[in-house]
């Protein structure tokens, strides 16, 4: 464990952090390999209960990704298989994790209290092309929707389609379904065209939970300025992650240092009141120096030894995905 200055920690912990995307519940399906408990300390991965408690974290948001092998399976059930993790935890530790549905729910919690936990499906391959089956999973507690992994889907192109089209009319749909039921819809991974598509359309803020900036390093899965400045003048916040392969062009060599640069582009284009953190915790290569949730004050360190106001440092931490996910749930 770092020793982190006693300013960072003190500024970490009396914040509200929020952290836009984990693959987490993966780690926990029946029949995976890499399966463990997440209500118990490991040395695996990067996340679970007492780490999340560990690192600050006040409110998560867990992705439902079916896994690269599974898109052309059964996506559906592996979505099910992830929400089910999910509730399993809420029922065995009621007093350490608490499911947000509605703005109450994100308002309702406390420093000591449980950890919130926001639901999400990472690509939309589960609804396999019926919008009905989005009611369904909005039933089930899911309040983020990212459009797309890599590949095409029925909604839209990832950005390993191979194509530069926009959103199909189911895609358009489910962002007008998304915005009436108060579903928050999350364009990382998306195309840019789609990504274009969502601004026109979305009534509501948008996300891109975890993405960094093209402009420090031109990865497919990074966002141009001109997207970052889309999604902050429609009240949106973009997530910097702490995925080593969009950091460096050289992973290996992926910093902290590198996701603080990230972090200070994103604020230049979008300002600072669009740009939060989305780990990637579980579904990533990070650097090492923040490589478990138990880490996540040294992000809060970077940003004050570059000079950030501890006001502005919150802000990033968990304030604005705060603020944008008040705004966009019913
Ligand atoms: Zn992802």
């Amino acid at each position: 464990m770092n020793a982190f200055d006693p300013q960072a920690i003190e500024l970490h912990q009396s914040s509200f952090v929020f952290d836009g995307h984990c693959d987490t519940l993966g780690e926990a399906v029946a029949g995976s390999s890499r399966r463990r408990d997440l209500l118990t300390r490991s040395e695996k991965g990067h996340l679970d209960l007492p780490r999340m408690r560990a690192g600050g974290i006040n409110a998560q948001i867990f992705a439902c990704f079916p896994g690269a092998d599974r898109l052309n399976a059964c996506p559906t059930s592996a979505a099910l298989q992830r929400l089910e993790v999910f509730y399993d935890l809420l029922r065995r530790a009621p007093d350490q994790l608490t499911l947000i549905e509605t703005a109450e729910d994100l308002v309702a919690l406390t420093p000591d209290g449980p950890i919130g936990g926001i639901l999400s499906l990472e690509g939309v391959e589960a609804l396999a092309g019926d919008l009905s089956l989005l009611h369904t999973f909005h039933r089930l507690g899911v309040r983020n929707i990212g459009l797309t992994w890599n590949p095409r889907n029925a909604a839209a192109d990832g950005v390993d389609a191979g194509a530069d089209f926009g959103l199909t009319p189911f895609g358009r749909d489910l962002v007008a379904a998304c915005n009436e039921l108060g579903i928050m819809v999350d364009v990382s991974h998306l195309n840019a065209a789609g990504v274009e598509d969502v601004l026109a359309i979305s009534r509501k803020p948008i996300i891109a939970s975890h993405s960094n900036a093209k402009a420090l390093w031109d990865h497919r899965r990074n966002l141009s300025d001109d997207q970052i400045r889309g999604i902050a003048e429609k009240g949106g916040v973009i997530g910097a992650t702490f995925v080593s392969h969009f950091l460096n062009p050289n992973f290996r060599e992926a910093s902290l240092d590198d996701l603080l640069d990230h972090i200070d582009h994103l604020v230049q284009v979008a300002g600072v009141d669009h740009v939060g953190i989305g780990s990637d915790f579980d579904g990533c290569l990070p650097p090492p120096e923040l490589d478990s949730g138990e880490k996540y004050p040294a992000v809060t360190q970077g940003l004050l030894r570059r000079g950030y106001a501890p006001a502005d440092i919150r802000k990033i931490l968990g304030e604005n995905f705060r603020r944008v996910f008040l705004e966009v749930m019913l």
